[in-house]
């Protein structure tokens, strides 16, 4: 017997093999849960379906996350195939390599909202779209944040703002789905390498100082994330809602 047999659950933001999101589909997927994922453009199709096919996921959908046609027709598909859904995975982001290196005194307006609405908004929208579905048995949404968002992180800067906004709309969606028995967590997760990071100047560094610092003295693997993902997105956390937790190895508690 699985943890979530008889879930379903929707994955947004495989990109390949290195994704967070690819690690929570697999402990997902072996713990007993029916998935959906989407991808984010053609170029990231040919990666995806191939993935999504060794787990047996048949539900393959695209979904840019500022295009709101694209997000509707996701959540009329999973409307019509499984009429209700258990699990929300978001682990998505975005921002233009040039916001990722220069100083935050030089964020462009245009680089802020790019940043803001893919990274932080895009939570927001999917959990309305979801809602109803969600709130057919109960479900559970997460989203992947970083310590960026309330500490000063080199080269991290608009990335850091837009988490600061995905960590504070977890809270308010779990203020309002809870009333619906929806309940809405956050992982804080060390530097992992994967697509996303490598944009991020300086990447190397942060997974040195990770190294030598946290309390566990190495760094955290995708397994790490989905491990505690398995936990927030399964009956295990029923009682919790609206938490960030932190997966970095201890590195959080450090001071000096
Ligand atoms: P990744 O590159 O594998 O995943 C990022 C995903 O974002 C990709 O699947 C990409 O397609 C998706 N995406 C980008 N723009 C999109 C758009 N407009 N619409 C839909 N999807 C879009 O990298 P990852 O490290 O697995 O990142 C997953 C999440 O984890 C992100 O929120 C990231 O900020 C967070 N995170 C990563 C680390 C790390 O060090 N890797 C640490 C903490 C938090």
């Amino acid at each position: 017997m699985g943890l979530l047999d008889g879930k379903k659950g929707v994955i947004f933001g495989v990109a390949n093999d290195k994704s967070i999101a690819w690690a929570i589909a697999k402990r997902l997927k072996e713990e007993g849960a029916e998935l959906a994922f989407t991808y984010a453009g053609p170029v990231l199709e040919s990666r995806v379906r191939p993935l999504a096919e060794s787990l047996g996921v048949k539900i393959v959908q695209p979904c840019d996350v500022t295009n709101d046609d694209e997000i509707e027709a996701v959540f009329n598909t999973l409307k019509d195939e499984w009429g209700g859904l258990d699990i929300l995975v978001h682990s998505l982001a975005f921002a233009n390599k040039e916001e990722l290196k220069n100083e935050f005194l030089q964020t462009s307006r245009e680089g802020f909202k790019l940043a803001l609405d893919i990274s932080a908004y895009s939570l927001v929208a999917l959990s309305r779209a979801a809602a109803p579905l969600l709130e057919v048995r109960g479900g559970s949404i997460m989203a992947m944040t970083y310590y960026g968002s309330t500490k000063v992180i080199e080269n991290y800067n608009v990335m850091g703002v837009a988490k600061a906004a995905l960590e504070t709309s977890v809270q308010y969606l779990a203020e309002d789905l809870g009333k619906k028995g929806v309940r809405v967590n956050a992982i804080s997760a060390g530097p992992i390498r994967t697509l996303a990071a490598m944009g991020i100047s300086g990447f190397r560094k942060m997974l040195d100082i990770v190294e030598q610092k946290a309390p566990l003295r190495r760094n955290i693997t995708q397994d790490d994330v989905a491990c505690t993902a398995l936990y927030l997105l399964s009956d295990l956390s029923k009682g919790v809602t609206g938490e960030t937790v932190f997966v970095d190895g201890g590195y959080n508690i450090i001071g000096m």
